[in-house]
């Protein structure tokens, strides 16, 4: 069921609680701002959420609320991770969904980074 962008933040979404360490993710980076980890149900030869480390509901919440540096923080992590994976050459691709159009389920801000093989002309 998708998520309201502009809900509350629930402490209790699954990413809170990757967070905090009460539920295991297969980690491929980590900063002060960011974590990355390995998606459940992969949709790519590579496909990893990338989150901020700061209660943000959804892309809304982040680009309103968070601070510049934290959001430049993000973006640069977002680029380390695919540089750590190998996958600026030859490719990859970003996604946010973003509330109900957007179906978002987790209500805690993710970028999901899609790799690994050629992509098709979109993946949801
Ligand atoms: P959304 O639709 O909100 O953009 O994407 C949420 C993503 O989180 C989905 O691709 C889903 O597979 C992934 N996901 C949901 N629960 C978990 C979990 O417990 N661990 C991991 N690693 N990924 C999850």
């Amino acid at each position: 069921m998708p998520i309201d962008a502009t809900a509350p933040y629930d402490d209790e979404n699954i990413f809170a609680k990757i967070l905090r360490g009460e539920i295991h993710c297969d980690k491929v980076y980590e900063d002060e701002h960011a974590l990355a980890f390995r998606d459940i149900a992969p949709q790519a030869d590579t496909h990893v959420l990338v989150i901020p480390k700061g209660r943000y509901v959804s892309w809304d919440d982040f680009s309103l609320n968070a601070e510049d540096a934290e959001i430049a923080a993000f973006v640069r992590a977002v680029g380390n991770v695919a540089r750590q994976l190998g996958l600026v050459e030859p490719g990859y691709r970003l996604l946010a969904n973003i509330g109900q159009h957007g179906g978002q389920e987790v209500p805690h801000l993710h970028v999901h980074l899609f790799g690994g093989e050629p992509l098709g002309p979109m993946i949801a």
